[in-house]
């Protein structure tokens, strides 16, 4: 792995004026710009500098379960709820749950491999 921050070493080295660009608050990016130049570019540094303090997301997975963190295997189904006649405000009891459960932020780069998560491509969504 190559830490954001020595990528960033490596562009200051030939971009001193390089200056970080304003992000939003719950971005997952962190951008910079280079006066005299066209564009940005940021990094998504989830390994190195991570950002699980100022994430927002949820994800609903294609099948209906609810996810609130990409690298946590842990998932809560609202189709099962829906299908057992849940109304809306159940349903929000129960993304509230959810969201209580999330972790502080994910496991490092040693152990976040052998967690078993379902990966991108069945989560769709
Ligand atoms: S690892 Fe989880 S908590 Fe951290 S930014 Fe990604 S989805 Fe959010």
């Amino acid at each position: 792995m190559i830490p954001s921050s020595e990528l960033l070493f490596h562009i200051r080295a030939r971009y001193p004026e390089l200056c970080k660009a304003s992000d939003e608050l719950n971005d997952t990016a962190r951008s910079y710009i280079i006066p005299g130049h066209q564009g940005s570019f940021g990094f998504i540094s989830s390994m190195s500098d991570h950002f699980c303090g100022s994430c927002n997301r949820l994800r609903l997975t294609a099948d209906g379960q609810i996810k609130v963190c990409l690298f946590d295997a842990k998932e809560i189904s609202l189709r099962d709820e829906i299908r057992r006649g849940a109304d809306d405000d159940a349903l929000l009891t129960t993304i509230g749950r959810a969201v209580l459960g999330k972790k502080e932020k994910h496991a490092g780069m040693e152990d976040i491999d052998v967690v078993t998560n379902r990966p991108m491509i069945l989560i769709g969504g």
